[in-house]
């Protein structure tokens, strides 16, 4: 790390609540009250919450357990079984262990690692008191995953005569939050505050376990220089290289670079060069129930160039089998998307026995259908992969998996 990185990373502390020591700090210590030139009250100061519970299943798992408290305690298929871990403690990821990755993996990783089998039903219960608490504070909640949500506050602080003052009088709102939360349930979140959702999940994953992170519109441009470009949800690792290749690392070398960013990311580089700039104007998604999830990808350039595609697919299989894992679920339908040059799109699908939970299965599906139907034919604009009719894998998996051994009703 160089000179000028130690700086900003320096400056970084400017930002960083440690909320275990709230009672001992005060926000305005960290945040002394800068005077905004454009006092607008008039606008509406937007106010995101992202609260995500720390290590969810296996906190519930030591929690519940006091005799996994302090190790490894890895949540998923047995080691020995198929199947992909869905959580491990932070004890666990110290082995490199993380949502997503194959059993087996994990059990080479980390062979002394508590293997316990899921319990959705409790995690479920849990995601409930949890939202519970959320609702005394607002409706527009938009709940992400199990244990992950979107919160938006705007409505309370609309006497704020300006946006960084909005985002700071929110804040004890969101200490008052994390409170409840460990009071309540003896769990621990991470919230983030900003003022579109962007910048709250940015927040929220900024000082984990247990954080509270505020990014204030004044400061959101500095704030997000030096973090990689891989912090931005949607850049996954081939998108990284490619913009990496580019010369473009961290999010500054994108607020700084006057390359037409098209050429390296095609449609994508408008709502990159937002993100860059701490610009998001999603509005919270309110509907309860994921039905599906997906992944595309525009090329640059069209192409039919085999290793393009496999990478381009890979990364989407990553990234499904991520999303499937934080939701505990499991697909029976995996479906390919295809664009060719003059905007014709045709899709396939394939439906599965057993549920789907692994990238490498994904990437397989993928793969198989593409061939099957010899979709590329010419060069592609788009690729995409989505996958369907979710189910929760653990009943079934686990079943064979723990065959045998008894189970609490
Ligand atoms: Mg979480």
């Amino acid at each position: 790390m160089g000179n000028e990185d130690n700086q900003t990373r320096a400056d970084f502390f400017l930002y960083k609540l440690f909320a275990k020591h709230t009672s001992l700090v005060s926000s305005q210590s960290f945040h002394p009250r800068i005077p905004h030139p454009l006092s607008t009250t008039s606008r509406m100061h937007r106010v995101i919450f992202h609260v995500d519970m720390d290590a969810f299943f296996a906190s519930v798992e030591q929690r519940d357990f006091p005799q996994y408290r302090g190790k490894p305690v890895i949540v998923g298929s047995a080691p020995d079984k198929r199947g992909v871990i869905c959580a491990a403690s932070y004890e666990a990821r110290r082995f490199g262990i993380h949502s997503a990755m194959p059993s087996r993996t994990a059990g080479k990783l980390c062979p002394h690692g508590i293997f316990v089998r899921p319990r959705m039903e409790a995690y479920r219960e849990e995601s409930r008191a949890i939202m519970a608490i959320f609702e005394a504070y607002t409706p527009l909640i938009q709940q992400v995953s199990v244990d992950e949500a979107y919160l938006d506050l705007s409505s309370c602080v609309q006497k704020a005569s300006g946006p960084d003052e909005a985002l700071r009088s929110a804040l004890p709102l969101a200490r008052d939050i994390k409170e409840r939360i460990q009071t309540e349930r003896r769990l621990t979140a991470s919230i983030g505050v900003g003022a579109n959702k962007f910048l709250a999940k940015i927040g929220s994953d900024f000082q984990k376990p247990n954080g509270l992170t505020l990014i204030p519109e004044s400061e959101k441009i500095m704030f997000l220089r030096p973090l990689s470009v891989r912090t931005i949800h949607g850049v996954g690792p081939v998108t990284a290289q490619q913009l990496e290749a580019a010369g473009l690392r961290t999010i500054g070398d994108i607020q700084n670079s006057k390359l037409p960013l098209e050429t390296l990311v095609g449609s994508w580089a408008e709502r990159l060069r937002q993100r860059a700039f701490g610009e998001d104007d999603r509005s919270l998604d309110l509907e309860r129930e994921r039905k599906s999830i997906s992944a595309e990808h525009t090329f640059a350039v069209d192409t039919e160039e085999r290793q393009v595609l496999r990478a381009a697919l890979k990364e989407m299989s990553a990234d499904i089998a991520q999303t499937l894992a934080r939701n505990a679920a499991g697909a029976l339908t995996v479906q390919v998307k295809v664009r060719y040059r003059d905007f014709s799109t045709v899709t396939r699908q394939v439906r599965v026995q057993d549920p789907v939970t692994a990238a490498a299965e994904i990437y397989r599906l993928s793969c198989h259908l593409l061939a099957r139907d010899k979709l590329v034919s010419g060069a592609l604009r788009l690729l995409g992969i989505g996958v369907s009719t979710l189910v929760e894998p653990w009943v079934a998996q686990m079943r064979l998996a723990f065959a045998g051994e008894k189970t609490e009703g």
